[in-house]
């Protein structure tokens, strides 16, 4: 399986998504955002993933206009918080996005949480922002396969791409064979399983058997079960690290040892009862 950075999925709807992008959770600080973000461009990353919570939509926006690259190479996510979910407040939430993203359109929109009682109205609204031409592609971000079916049932547009948690310890095996089915490409959040995975036996042995690093073998893992990454970080050498991806493949056995870690485990809320 040959690929490189460059490389793209497509999308269910014809856009081209770069499979890795840089993660800016938790970046709030506006000179550490401005050189992660433009470290990772000049690293050849094309995509950013932020969120309107992470508070940093305006820095990304300043970063993207000083890294000197055109805008149509660029693939950019936002999402729409929860507090800002039903139909009304997306529209109003995606249009302060953009403003402070500096920006004419979006790449990706995703409801960030399936907030209970509100989220069929939130994805309305983002058909209808997609439906003008404002979104280039629309998606979701921790639905379980039933949020999923509630939106093919009260919805007209299927979702591009549901972001969940993922990693080794979650590796979320019947969400992404039912996303197949549907061509729903699954993105990972926390592909590095926010830093957790580094200690780990069978890693490191497959790390030292293809002279790479713990979250080299991760990303590639990720990347041969065709699952879009945006691994965060804002150190250069790791930024840089984290798109070193194209020069070993995992063999099928080795995949078949990182499946196994699966513990059904997750470092972030469970969709089904988080409370914010
Ligand atoms: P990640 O799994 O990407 O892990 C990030 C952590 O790993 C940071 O502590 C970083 O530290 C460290 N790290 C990164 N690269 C390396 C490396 N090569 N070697 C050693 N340590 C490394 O976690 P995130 O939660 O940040 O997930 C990625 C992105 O997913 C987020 O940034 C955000 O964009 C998105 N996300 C979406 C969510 C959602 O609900 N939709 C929820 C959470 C995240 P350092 O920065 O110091 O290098």
């Amino acid at each position: 399986m040959s690929m490189t950075l460059k490389d793209t999925v497509k999308l269910n709807n014809g856009l081209s998504m770069p499979r890795v992008g840089l993660g800016v959770f938790k970046v709030e600080e506006e000179e550490q955002l401005m050189s992660a973000v433009k470290a990772a461009i000049k690293h050849g990353y094309r995509s950013i993933d932020t969120a309107a919570i992470y508070g940093n939509e305006q820095w990304v926006g300043q970063a993207i206009k000083e890294s000197g690259v055109v805008r149509e190479e660029l693939f950019i996510t936002s999402k729409v918080w929860n507090a800002d979910q039903g139909y009304n407040e997306t529209i109003q939430a995606f249009e302060t996005s953009l403003e402070k993203l500096g920006l004419e359109y979006l790449d990706l929109y995703l409801i960030h949480w399936p907030v209970e009682g509100e989220y069929v109205d939130t994805w309305k609204a983002i058909e209808y922002l997609y439906n003008e031409g404002k979104i280039k592609a629309i998606g979701v971000s921790n639905f379980q396969i039933h949020h999923l079916e509630t939106l093919f049932k009260e919805g007209t547009v299927k979702p591009v791409v549901n972001q969940v948690e993922l990693h080794p310890k979650l590796n979320q095996k019947a969400l992404r064979d039912f996303a197949a089915t549907y061509d729903i490409k699954i993105e990972a959040w926390a592909p590095l399983m926010q830093g957790e995975l580094f200690k780990n036996s069978a890693l490191n042995e497959l790390a030292t058997k293809h002279n790479k690093s713990v979250a080299q073998i991760v990303l590639r893992w990720h990347l041969q079960n065709d699952v879009i990454i945006i691994p965060k970080s804002t150190k250069e050498n790791r930024i840089q690290e984290n798109v070193d991806l194209f020069d070993f493949e995992l063999s099928l056995e080795d995949m078949k040892r990182i499946n196994n870690l699966n513990e059904d485990h997750r470092v972030g809320p469970n969709p089904d009862s988080f409370d914010f």
